[in-house]
């Protein structure tokens, strides 16, 4: 087997993702294999499929073998070598949760890029940290080898002046306490295939609701981000698996000075205990939540629906209308219900849906003659990276 390929990592505290995407003779991507290594430091699992999702790999590791994210991503390479041997990989493209107020696009990773994006750690403590393991490991390895940071926020920084600032005094702002917006890969990766898929609303005033463990929702203007629920971190806006969401800095005011709370309990709290796992009591799965016959489960959708439908007419306001609305993400993309109930709530606006073509999962899920269209669009955020590593080698001299 010979030919070109991409490597796609995201690396997170406990676990490691990889996507091999390989070219074909026209120069087009295609997804080859994906793969996980969990627990990474506990008790390691790798794990591995095709294109298909037929299982290749699914092994349990002794602790001793995977204590890092750089004993990962040896794992993960020593596969892929000996799975494609003969294949000759172009670049590694990686998901950067920050990429701070200068990073606009994705970057070639030199040792001065580098030095700059471990400036950003403090912005993302949570990510950064294990995000750069991922890319030194290889440096280490591989310091010939094309490596390409894409980042989470790039998509946003055109966002007006007043969707970036807080009205704190300025220096706040200087120092970096901006509004910089997440899941932007996964709202470029919408943006650029809207003209095939929807090529009605594409050039219109949209708003894209990216429902997964995290979630939130981007305003759209032109296939440009001008607004989006998320901030200076992944915290802020709609409710979401176990983050809570938009927050009264009050209660974190009150927690921290009344109630003696430290950061770290504190950014457990925020992280890891609350949304639709602290409402429900019962978990962060939709599947789960869905099926439950528990009250505080019920109440807990109907809580993640409220705010979606509350941002949706926050972001119409933004753009001064709607012109199509786009399902995307793990729930987006899988739970009609869920679907139906914030298209339901968003009636005012104009939206109305098809509920045959909403149980299908067909990309255009409004009724025929809906002011506002509704679409479901399944992301691929690993694509978008692949593409953004593949364009960057290709145009290097
Ligand atoms: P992330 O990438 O942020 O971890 P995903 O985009 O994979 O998250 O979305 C995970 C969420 O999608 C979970 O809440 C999961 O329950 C939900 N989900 C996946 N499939 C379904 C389904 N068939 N019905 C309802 N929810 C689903």
């Amino acid at each position: 087997m010979s030919g070109h390929s991409i490597l796609v990592v995201n690396a997170g505290s406990s676990s490691l993702k990889f996507s091999l995407f390989r070219l074909d003779a026209a120069d087009t991507l295609h997804l080859a294999v994906h793969g996980q290594v969990d627990g990474i430091g506990t008790r390691p699992q790798f794990k591995v499929k095709d294109d298909a999702g037929r299982r290749l790999v699914e092994r349990e590791l002794d602790v001793a073998e995977v204590r890092e994210v750089k004993d990962a991503i040896a794992l993960a390479r020593a596969w892929l070598r000996g799975h494609f041997a003969g294949e000759t990989l172009l670049a590694v493209g990686h998901r950067v949760v920050h990429g701070g107020a200068g990073y606009t696009r994705p970057v070639l990773v030199d040792d001065a890029v580098f030095a700059d994006l471990e400036k950003l750690t403090p912005f993302a403590p949570l990510h950064h940290p294990h995000n750069l393991a991922a890319i030194r490991a290889i440096r280490e390895t591989q310091p010939q080898l094309p490596q390409v940071a894409c980042f989470d926020t790039a998509f946003h920084r055109s966002h007006p002046q007043l969707a970036d600032v807080y009205a704190l005094p300025w220096e706040y702002y200087a120092a970096g306490v901006r509004r910089y917006g997440f899941h932007g890969l996964s709202y470029e990766y919408i943006a650029g295939v809207l003209p095939q898929v929807a090529p009605e609303i594409a050039n219109g005033r949209v708003i894209v609701a990216h429902l997964g463990n995290g979630a939130s929702l981007c305003a759209l203007h032109a296939g440009k981000s001008v607004d989006s629920t998320m901030g200076f971190s992944p915290l802020d806006g709609i409710p979401m698996g176990t983050r809570p969401g938009e927050l009264d800095p009050g209660v974190l005011l009150y927690l921290v000075g009344q109630r003696g709370m430290t950061p770290a309990t504190l950014e457990n709290l925020l992280y890891k205990e609350s949304g639709l796992l602290g409402l429900s009591g019962v978990s962060n799965d939709m599947r789960l939540l869905l099926e439950s016959a528990e009250p505080h489960a019920q109440f807990a959708i109907d809580y993640f629906v409220h705010y979606i439908a509350k941002a949706i007419g926050a972001l119409a306001a933004v753009l001064g209308g709607l012109d199509g609305l786009v399902f995307t993400a793990g729930i987006g993309e899988n739970a009609p219900e869920i679907r139906a109930r914030v298209v339901k709530a968003c009636a005012w606006l104009g939206i109305a849906l098809d509920g045959e073509a909403n149980q299908r999962g067909n990309a255009c899920i409004s009724a025929a003659g809906s002011a506002v269209s509704a679409w479901v669009v399944p992301t691929n955020e690993e694509l978008m990276i692949a593409r953004h590593a593949h364009a960057l080698v290709k145009a290097e001299p």
